[in-house]
Formats: C-alpha cells, sequence, structure tokens
C-alpha cells in the first residue's frame, strides 16, 4: 500500500491578465481566474498511475483561501480520495517558508504517509522552493525536477532532468518528489470522476487547528517583502529593416545595439 500525498496549488490563470493589489503588493487572486496549477494536475495524474499499478490512497493538500476548493475538487475529481484544505485569512502574503511550515502541520494529519508528490514551481509564486524546504523540515529525502519517476517496494527511483543533464536518482520511502513539466500528460476528469469528487472528504482546517500560531505566518511575518511594484510597460512596435542589399548587416547593427550580441 502506498500512501501518497500530493500538494496542489489554486494560482491564476495564466491566460488570465494577472495583477498585484496596490495595497500590499500581493497577488489579486479575485481579478483573475482560479485554476488548479497545470504542474499540479501533473503531480495528480503521477500519484493516480502509481496507486493504479498497486493499492494506495491518494490525499490532497492545499493551503489557500476559500475558493481553493475548486481546486481541490478538481483533483478529486481526476481520482485523489481525500483532502486537506488549510484555509484562514491569517495566512495572506505567507511566503515560501511559513507556508512549508504549514503544508508540514497539515501532512502531519495524514497517518503514515509514504510519498509526498508536488510541483517543481508554481506558476504564481515561481519560487521552487516549498518542496525543497519541506523535505527539510520532515527530514526525509527530496528528489527534485522529476521527470520520471518509479516506485518499487519501499524504494523510490527518479530520473532528474535539468539543464546540466539527466542523473538517476534513488531514495527510501518516506520521501518527497517534486515533479517538472515533462513528466506525463494528465487526464482530464470523468464525467462519472466529477460526480463521484462531490462525496469525498475535504476536512478543512484552520492554523489554530493544526497548532500553528498565526503569528508565525502571514505577509507581516515573510522574510521578504515587495516594496515597490509596476505593471509592464506596453509592447513597443518592432523596428523594421527593409533589405536592400545590406539587411544582414543593418539586423546584425541592431542586435548589438541592443546588447543582444
Ligand atoms: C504577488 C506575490 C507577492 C509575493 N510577495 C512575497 C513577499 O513579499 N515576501 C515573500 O517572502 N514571499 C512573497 N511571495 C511568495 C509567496 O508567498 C509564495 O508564492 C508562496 O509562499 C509559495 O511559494 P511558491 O508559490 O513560489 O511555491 P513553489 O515553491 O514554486 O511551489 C512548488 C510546489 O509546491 C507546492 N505548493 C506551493 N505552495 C503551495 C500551497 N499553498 N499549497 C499546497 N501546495 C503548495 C505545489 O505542489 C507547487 O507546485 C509573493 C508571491 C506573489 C505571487
Amino acid at each position: 500500500m502506498t500512501n501518497i500525498v500530493v500538494l496542489v496549488k489554486q494560482v491564476p490563470d495564466t491566460y488570465s491578465e494577472r495583477k498585484l493589489t496596490a495595497g500590499d503588493h500581493t497577488l489579486d487572486r479575485e481579478s483573475a481566474d482560479a485554476v488548479l496549477d497545470e504542474i499540479n494536475e501533473k503531480a495528480v495524474e503521477e500519484a493516480l498511475k502509481i496507486k493504479e499499478a498497486g493499492e494506495g490512497e491518494v490525499t490532497v493538500v492545499s493551503v489557500g483561501p476559500d475558493r481553493a476548493t475548486d481546486a481541490i475538487r478538481k483533483a478529486l475529481s481526476m481520482g485523489a480520495d481525500k483532502a486537506i484544505h488549510v484555509s484562514d485569512e491569517a495566512l495572506h502574503g505567507s511566503d515560501v517558508l511559513a507556508t512549508a511550515r504549514v503544508i508540514a502541520a497539515a501532512i502531519g494529519r495524514v497517518e503514515g504517509y509514504d510519498l509526498i508528490i508536488a510541483g517543481n514551481e508554481a506558476s504564481d509564486g515561481r519560487g521552487g522552493a516549498v518542496p525543497a524546504v519541506l523535505a527539510e523540515l520532515l527530514g526525509i529525502p527530496q528528489l527534485t525536477h522529476v521527470r520520471v519517476l518509479n516506485v518499487e517496494g519501499s524504494t523510490v527511483k527518479a530520473d532528474r532532468e535539468t539543464e546540466e543533464g539527466i542523473t538517476h536518482l534513488e531514495a527510501t520511502l518516506p520521501a518527497l518528489v517534486s515533479v517538472g513539466e515533462k513528466i506525463n500528460e494528465p487526464r482530464y476528469p470523468s464525467f462519472k470522476g466529477i460526480m463521484a469528487a462531490k462525496k469525498k472528504p475535504v476536512d478543512t482546517l484552520t492554523v489554530a487547528d493544526l497548532g500553528v500560531d498565526a503569528g508565525a505566518v502571514g505577509l507581516g511575518n515573510a522574510w521578504s517583502s515587495v516594496v515597490e511594484s509596476a505593471p509592464k510597460p506596453p509592447r513597443q512596435a518592432g523596428q523594421r529593416v527593409d533589405d536592400e542589399g545590406d539587411g544582414g548587416s543593418k539586423v546584425a547593427e541592431y542586435l548589438v545595439s541592443q546588447k543582444i550580441i
């Protein structure tokens, strides 16, 4: 039996216009459509493949506002069995460290987990650090940027892919894996899956329920802060180069002037 925890985050849809709030420079989550991060769909898919290859249970854990329930339901409709949703006003603006601490406390509620699967980087915060910090906090091995994943008995084997190449990794369970975008093509939830998800258990908890001090999380306790932000400048019109026999050198001159070459 493999007891798998999948970490999922609801993020603003990358296809909608994403903005920061003027007051505290946190992400304006209300102004954009919210979706289950695509990398987390892949994390769920990988967990379901392991579950389907043998016995196992998949628990989804998410830290996010009330509307994150939609992302959790999507993971459940894909086939995950149950969920823990940590939702608390005090969490607004939490940094990577606080987020990882809260996730660690939530995982403490999952009896005898074997494997934690996360995305390697969320498409909003893009810290790419929550999985590594979490593994440190839990004192378990971390296998990050994974492209191929296999669980054999109490061993997890993975191919880690980075710009430097592919590394073969192996660890004893319990362990944490973060997956890269090439790992799989996630399934679409079926109608049956969507209906079944409505009845699956979702445990909604506050930080106090988890024994986490509300004074240790949130924007005021983040180790870094955004002091200023400005909207992206509108795109400039491109520069046209007419080829009068000297097109090549004009393009080269332009690239040099822009310090591109
Ligand atoms: C607009 C904006 C402003 C910010 N301002 C600050 C600031 O002032 N100070 C500061 O320190 N930080 C700030 N952050 C960072 C923010 O707090 C982080 O986004 C957050 O803590 C988690 O890090 P991440 O999204 O980069 O996760 P990553 O490390 O990129 O996520 C990797 C994986 O970890 C898991 N994961 C991450 N978050 C969750 C979650 N909530 N629930 C479940 N699983 C999760 C998922 O599997 C995810 O795919 C800001 C972020 C944004 C978008």
